[in-house]
């Protein structure tokens, strides 16, 4: 079977086809495909920068990493011919509106850097009876840390069951088999593997022994 061989039949090639035969001689190297550069700050190519909503910090980025680039794009000569073209109002409107957008995306920026700092992972362990005990972990995934993929990680490093389930609020958590509460603070201080990002005042441990005792908070 393998040995039948299909033999290409040109049927209905266009007419101009004809004049172009493809050459059969030696295939031309391929060409390195040309690097396109990108901000590191906006992930546009530098010259679109401007229309991000980081230019100051896109500006200082380009100036550093490639000062010819910034001087060709923002040199006096080039705004000059540049804003030349424009006219004062113009220039004004284009400056506030920079202006309002990069308060806007530092505002942003702050925002989801206060929640992170505020975002607690808690560690509870927990006695099921006298020889067993379980560790929830909630609150990983406010530090971008994929709950699956972390429960793997424990279940490895204890050689032990852990899984992603709802706690009773409803919210998710990494349930851990066994007493290693204070091994998983240990990870997360060391930043083993995905664990990372969490700083040490973000993580609290919990004990829940089996009798509750009245809460007394
Ligand atoms: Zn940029």
């Amino acid at each position: 079977m393998g040995k039948k061989q299909k033999e290409k039949k040109e049927e209905a090639s266009p007419p101009e086809a004809t004049a172009v035969e493809p050459s059969e001689g030696p295939v031309p190297e391929p060409r390195q495909p040309k690097t396109v550069l990108y901000c590191a700050v906006c992930s546009f190519p530098p010259e679109y920068c401007e229309f991000g909503s980081r230019f100051t910090k896109c500006k200082e980025w380009l100036n550093d990493a490639h000062p010819d680039l910034f001087s060709q794009y923002y040199s006096e000569d080039a705004l000059q011919s540049k804003l030349g073209t424009m006219t004062l109002a113009a220039q004004q409107k284009l400056e506030k509106d920079t202006a309002k957008k990069e308060a806007k995306a530092d505002a942003k920026a702050d925002a989801a850097l206060k929640k992170k700092m505020s975002s607690q992972v808690t560690i509870k362990r927990i006695e099921r009876n006298k020889r067993k005990h379980v560790t929830t972990v909630h609150g990983l995934e406010a530090f971008s840390i994929d709950l699956k993929k972390a429960a793997k990680q424990f279940a490895s490093k204890f050689a032990t069951g852990a899984s992603v389930s709802k706690n009773p609020q409803g919210l998710d958590e990494i349930v851990v088999q066994g007493d290693v509460a204070y091994e998983i603070v240990e990870m997360l201080e060391e930043e083993v593997g995905l664990l990372k990002g969490v700083p040490a005042d973000n993580i609290e441990v919990i004990e829940e022994k089996k009798k509750k005792a009245a809460a007394a908070e």
